[in-house]
């Protein structure tokens, strides 16, 4: 089933053509109404109107993560706030996170997308979605929810945690869906093993993953425990969101990216330089329909391939393949984006910490750990009784990372010149 048949199979030269247009108009707004992307295009001494066809887009200048920051928290809308209805943000200290702001059509785009994704996974009305993506300033939840109601689908609006309230509702009220990040799927078949459930036996039939990398051994894993048909999803808050590409339950080998609403690039991450359609490289975005935040070739950080030959479910539209690697630091902890210089910026802010410190990343049951050994400086060390200004310490860095990252951190404090500097700070045992 397709659920924008007119857009989803449009021939491919159809679709060329309407991205140059879209383009165009985007460029043009950005330009004008921007103060950082008429910057970066002066910079760069490119004009929206040097841009006939998608090869002239390598004339464009990127935008990167640091450029959301820098311009932290409006600085890169593109309409006035009266035309906003919405904020999204990304996980952060303040000053480093970035602010997404969605206008009604951007909503309403947005919900279609996701319903299209939706409806690829064979979803319909007669479905009942347990959605355990965060609700929140995280994109997940509310992204996948408009989307299911906009299909007529029965939404139930769980978010994450709380596992067992998860497992009670998923055996009463029967869900023939389940949206979630892929490790937080496996926590529940664990748990509800432990409880004496038989995932199996319960209602469920497909579920949508995503928000962090997963392998086909993963899947596999997760298939046979529930007994269903899992999916991936993919989308970045800073884009849009949850439904920027999806896979297809006919060609289950990539994802379709929606390219009546994005370009999609590859490129060399270290050169820059524009690959190949089939080329493995870092995916650069540009929204073409976004109104609120546009964003110009945007630096995903994420490493794939696109794949150009047609699939069986008639979408015309290039698929992306699995994201299993980063071409930067990022780090996805049960579905957070976190960078180690975010856990620095907590760090140099408390008074008394060595800036040494040492993040040891486990899977523990499905479920991501992180372990933080920080170093105390010697005047905190010396200090008589400091025991208990020790454990002070440690609780404000394990709050600080929970508030500010979203992350559960067990943090331990050792003394000057334990943890070597010349080690790796960012210890990562996880498979994926
Ligand atoms: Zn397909």
């Amino acid at each position: 089933m397709i659920y924008n048949e007119e857009f989803e199979t449009m021939p491919r030269d159809v679709i060329k053509s309407l991205q140059v247009k879209r383009l165009q108009q985007v460029l043009e707004r950005v330009y004008h109404n921007v103060g950082f992307y008429k910057k970066s295009f002066d910079t760069a001494k490119v004009k929206p109107d040097d841009i006939k066809a998608i090869a002239d887009m390598k004339k464009l200048p990127f935008t990167t993560r640091k450029d959301l920051r820098d311009n932290y928290p409006f600085g890169l809308f593109c309409v006035p706030m009266s035309n906003i209805v919405r904020l999204h943000a990304s996980s952060g200290t303040s000053g480093k996170s970035a602010v997404f702001g969605y206008t009604k059509r951007d909503i309403e785009i947005w919900s279609e997308l996701v319903a299209r994704c939706l409806v690829a996974a064979g979803i319909t009305k007669n479905d009942i979605i347990q959605n355990a993506f965060g609700y929140g300033l995280f994109t997940g939840g509310l992204g996948l929810h408009y989307g299911a109601e906009k299909i007529g689908a029965s939404v139930i609006p769980m978010s994450g945690g709380d596992a067992k309230r998860q497992l009670m509702i998923l055996q009463d009220f029967g869900p023939t869906v389940i949206c979630s990040t892929p490790s937080y799927a496996l926590h529940l078949a664990e748990e509800g093993k432990a409880m004496g459930m038989d995932m199996r036996s319960l209602k469920l039939r497909v579920g949508i993953f995503g928000a962090e990398p997963w392998n086909n051994a993963l899947r596999d894993e997760i298939e046979k425990l529930f007994g269903i048909t899992a999916l991936d999803l993919f989308g970045l808050s800073e884009v849009i969101g949850p439904g920027m590409a999806m896979e297809c339950l006919e060609g289950r080998n990539g994802m379709h990216v929606f390219e009546d609403h994005f370009i999609v690039e590859t490129i060399n991450p270290k050169t820059g330089e524009v690959l190949p359609e089939g080329e493995e490289g870092e995916l650069v975005f540009t929204t073409l329909t976004k109104e609120a935040n546009p964003l110009i070739r945007y630096r995903t950080g994420d490493i794939s391939r696109l794949i150009t030959e047609p699939c069986r479910c008639g979408r015309s539209h290039i698929k992306m393949e699995k994201v299993l690697k980063r071409s930067d630091d990022m780090l996805i902890i049960r579905g957070i984006n976190v960078f180690p210089a975010q856990i620095e910026a907590i760090l140099v802010n408390i008074e008394g910490l060595e800036p040494t410190y040492q993040v040891i990343i486990d899977r523990v049951g499905a479920l991501d750990t992180l372990d933080l050994q920080v170093e105390v400086n010697d005047k905190i060390c010396s200090d008589a009784g400091s025991i208990k200004e020790l454990q002070k310490i440690e609780q404000r860095i394990a709050k600080d990372m929970k508030d500010f990252l979203g992350i559960a951190a067990r943090v331990k404090l050792v003394q000057p010149n334990m943890l070597q500097k010349a080690d790796a700070k960012i210890i990562d045992k996880r498979r994926i």
